[in-house]
């Protein structure tokens, strides 16, 4: 596996690529680092079906807000790329802050509409830089495909959105979310909680699971908030930042009433901060697989 670091280099590799293996296809899967079982799933599946396979690591300051955590954010350089190579990359871009913003950008790429509510509502600005970073990372790899885990799902919204109305051309490939064995979802972030609080984070997959029971028994998208917020507040330390029931992927709010109908995919996504760990996670589900097992 090759490391770079700048513009450059990349664009040199993959022109090179480009030039000896015309037709294949080239893959990225963009990510802040300290990578883990979730990201190594995204490269292995790029690995599978690319030629060529870019993973970025850049921690991205312009979609953290002011209190959050870029200054702390975990990196170790070293252990992701071990781990890149492992799954199967073949260049890691691993740029400076400088390199990707040599001077204050005055650029913006910005989503409406699926941004409107959920982490776009509670962090504002947040998906004007993903936008804009991952459009920078569009056009200076130029991949026939950029991976994404579902764990982000509003993200994919957003990028996807982009790619549709900016017309650019990649494919964007969404990817399951890995958990741990006791269901937590696989985060970066996951290293700063302390012991209780790590024990008390499976209440968000928990809470989301039992989800799938409440829309067999027909429960509306309101009731469905509610049972997932009162599981949610039985942990102690748990201090709830939303709870939403959305159509997915379109992020709209359905009637309260609303029942999930099929044909309709619903998200009830979660974000909930453990001392001064936010963690978020999601499901979604469908009108006709909950049909099925009714
Ligand atoms: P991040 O480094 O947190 O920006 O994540 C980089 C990519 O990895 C994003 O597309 C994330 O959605 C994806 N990702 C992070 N955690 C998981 C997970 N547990 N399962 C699947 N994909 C993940």
């Amino acid at each position: 596996m090759k490391v770079v670091t700048t513009i450059a280099q990349l664009r040199d590799y993959i022109h090179s690529f480009r030039a000896k293996r015309p037709g294949d296809s080239v893959g990225l899967v963009p990510t802040m680092g300290f990578l883990h079982e979730g990201h190594a799933s995204l490269i292995r599946r790029s690995a599978l079906e690319c030629g060529l396979t870019v993973v970025s690591i850049f921690v991205n300051p312009l979609q953290f807000g002011p209190g959050e955590d870029y200054e702390r954010y975990p990196r170790d350089p070293q252990r992701d790329t071990s781990l890149s190579d492992a799954a199967g990359a073949d260049v890691l871009f691993m740029p400076t802050s400088e390199e990707m913003y040599p001077r204050a950008s005055a650029t913006r790429v910005l989503v409406s509409g699926v941004t409107d509510r959920l982490c776009g509502a509670s962090r504002p600005g947040h998906f004007d830089g993903v936008g804009t970073v991952v459009s920078k990372l569009f056009h200076i790899a130029m991949p026939d495909r950029a991976y994404f885990g579902m764990k982000d799902a509003q993200q994919v919204a957003v990028i996807t959105t982009m790619v549709e109305d900016l017309n650019m051309p990649v494919e964007v490939i969404p990817c399951e979310i890995i958990r741990e064995t006791d269901g937590l979802a696989l985060s970066s972030r996951n290293v700063y909680l302390d012991e209780a609080e790590r024990a008390q984070a499976v209440v968000l997959s928990q809470a989301l699971s039992q989800a799938s029971g409440w829309l067999e028994d027909g429960l509306n998208a309101q009731e469905i908030a509610n049972r997932v917020k009162d599981l949610i507040s039985q942990a102690p330390l748990a201090e709830l930042d939303y709870v939403e029931v959305l159509s997915f992927p379109e992020l709209t709010v359905p009637a309260p009433e609303q029942q999930l109908l099929s044909g309709t995919r619903w998200i009830v996504a979660v974000a909930v901060r453990f001392g001064r760990t936010r963690l978020i996670d999601n499901r979604i589900f469908s009108g006709d697989e909950v049909a099925a097992h009714v």
